[in-house]
């Protein structure tokens, strides 16, 4: 194999890391996007348990204020009927104290209904809030490991640049410009090998003096269909 392919095909090995390494760090984001995703169902929930556990105390509240309400109401009905001289109006009021009376006791199973109301989404919160403190601590976990991974990749981006800097500036001869013309132009793939007379870059079969050529290994050899430099598969 001439020296200058060898070098070339060391070189495009780095330059083929290189850009598998690139791909890999620009999927990280989306890692990161889809880790952060898994947040947002837990958040919600969390909100709609407090929500509703809220709504549960304000019922409370509400039952308290009515029987309280009530409770003013009786003693005014109270203070009227013992300053009234007639029966009558004093049965009235009895009546209508005793109304309000049993509806207190109506407010009274209420809220004890209500209260275990309460109680209960109160326990729903606290799931909710420890389901989502799981979460966290899974994501946080994830997010660490893929900056390693980023951490690890970019060191070795440095690495392989470095490698690839110093192989480029020893390939002999002069077709460094032509290989990275092809290496921009021909998917990364710009030194291909050649097997049954065909080019290992766009699988067409090659003219018999450049398959010759290629055997030979005298000189640089291009497909004559894509450009590829081509050398001769093991
Ligand atoms: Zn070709």
């Amino acid at each position: 194999m001439l020296d200058e392919v060898r070098a070339l095909l060391i070189l495009q090995d780095r330059d083929r890391r290189l850009m598998a390494l690139a791909k890999d760090l620009e999927k990280l984001p989306i890692d990161e996007a889809r880790a952060k995703s898994k947040l947002a169902g837990d958040e919600a929930a969390v909100s709609k348990a407090h929500d509703a556990l809220l709504a549960a105390e304000l019922k409370v509240k509400k039952i308290e204020l009515d029987t309280e309400t009530r409770r003013t109401t009786i003693k005014r009905l109270k203070i009227q009927q013992f300053e009234t001289r007639k029966n009558d109006e004093y049965q009235a009021f009895n009546h209508e104290i005793a109304r309000y009376e049993k509806e207190i006791d109506g407010f009274e199973t209420l809220e004890l209904q209500a209260m275990d109301a309460v109680d209960h989404c109160r326990e729903l919160h606290q799931a909710a809030k420890a389901a989502l403190a799981h979460t966290q601590k899974l994501i946080a976990e994830d997010l660490a490991s893929i900056a390693q991974r980023q951490q690890r990749m970019l060191a070795e981006q440095a690495e392989v640049s470095a490698d690839r800097a110093n192989l480029a500036s020893k390939v002999p001869g002069s077709a460094l410009p032509l290989y990275e013309r092809l290496m921009r132009t021909k998917l990364g793939l710009a030194v291909a090998p050649m097997a049954d007379n065909r080019c290992g870059g766009c699988h067409m079969k090659v003219i018999a003096s450049t398959a010759i050529n290629a055997q030979a290994g005298k000189e640089l050899v291009q497909c004559e269909n894509c450009g590829r430099i081509l050398y001769m598969a093991d």
